[in-house]
């Protein structure tokens, strides 16, 4: 949507005026685990939204199960490489459509030249990726986002005379504000697609909070091409918080939107165990529909009329409104399966 340039990964092309794309990485290993729960973990977070995975390729153990991953094509995927190049090439020959290296800790600048020759033979896209906690000596005293800026810059120009430009680049801090600085300039300067994310933000509510402040700026202003939001939790969790970044800014659209009371001393159903039930569920729904879950007969009927679909629970008893017209009453235990019953209809 916002970069000069598109790269194409896998068939998902990123940049231009294509959609702000979601991507997380996964959290644990390759080896040594059955790469089917792998698949199946890629195929719930793909019904979820996300579009784009990132896997820690970190030695050749992981060859086998990578292999078996990019061939599955459930999405694209990305090898995450650190320190040795022979890891950058060995996953381009499992596949990679994408990988993401800092050519400052890859080591000698031919190491380099090895994975960017390699991956322009494969036809794979390459993100630099800096964080702000690993970068080159600051020589010149820069700012750390001038730093970052030009410390990307120099290793795009490498690419680009060795005849590569299918370059992503992204620059993470922990701190918002230098993920805002940064980008900034690094937009004003460069055509190529960029990610961003704000990079060890903490758990789910630092880091959503950090995210949606930094990101958002950013996506409002027509820069990034790609998010994520880094989460020391559940990777669903990132997915589904960057889907919200992007709804709430009017960058994605369809799927359920979800209104839900915030419980006060007159509920007397948990709505907050129900919501977190149901949630995940409604993220793979692709309807253009709003729910809402309410906690009583206060604010519940009247929120159950705006909504397409309500649940209201009171004491045992959850109600159903369709369209604003109460449908069902069901017992409290019933009240998920009615309502997905109800979603399936529309
Ligand atoms: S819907 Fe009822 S329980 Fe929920 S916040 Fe409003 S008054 Fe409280």
């Amino acid at each position: 949507m916002f970069s000069q340039k598109v790269v194409d990964v896998d068939g998902l092309l990123i940049g231009g005026e294509n959609p702000v794309r979601v991507q997380t990485m996964y959290d644990s290993v390759m080896s040594g685990v059955d790469v089917e729960n792998i698949l199946h973990k890629m195929r719930v977070l793909k019904s979820m939204g996300c579009e784009l995975i990132r896997f820690s390729y970190v030695s050749s153990n992981d060859r086998e199960n990578f292999t078996r991953i990019c061939k599955e094509n459930i999405m694209p995927v990305v090898a995450d490489i650190h320190f040795d190049y022979k890891m950058a090439l060995e996953a381009l020959e499992c596949g990679a459509p994408k990988i993401r290296i800092n050519p400052g800790n890859i080591g000698a600048k031919w190491k380099t030249e090895e994975v960017v020759k390699a991956a322009k033979d494969k036809g794979a896209v390459i993100r630099i990726g800096l964080n702000s906690g690993s970068l080159p000596k600051n020589e010149r005293g820069l700012t750390k986002a001038d730093l970052m800026v030009e410390t990307a810059l120099e290793y795009a120009s490498w690419f680009s005379s060795w005849g590569f430009e299918d370059t992503v680049i992204s620059l993470k801090a922990s701190d918002p504000d230098i993920t805002l600085a940064a980008n900034r300039k690094l937009k004003a300067r460069c055509p190529y697609p960029i990610h961003l994310g704000v990079t060890e933000a903490g758990g789910t509510v630092t880091s959503c909070v950090r995210s949606a402040w930094a990101l958002g700026n950013l996506l409002k202003e027509g820069i990034g091409d790609t998010i994520r939001v880094s989460i020391t939790g559940s990777i669903e969790t990132e997915v589904q918080a960057a889907i919200e970044i992007l709804r709430t800014m009017g960058l994605r659209k369809g799927g359920v939107r979800v209104v839900s009371c915030p419980r006060c001393g007159r509920h007397s159903f948990d709505s907050q165990g129900f919501l977190e039930r149901v949630e995940k569920r409604l993220l793979a729904v692709n309807k253009n529909i709003s729910v809402a879950i309410m906690g009583c007969q206060v604010n519940g009927p009247g929120e159950a009329k705006g909504a397409d679909l309500a649940v209201t629970g009171i004491g045992r008893k959850a109600f159903l409104y369709v369209r604003g017209e109460l449908g069902r009453e069901v017992d409290i235990e019933s009240a998920e399966e009615a309502l997905f019953e109800e979603i399936d209809k529309f």
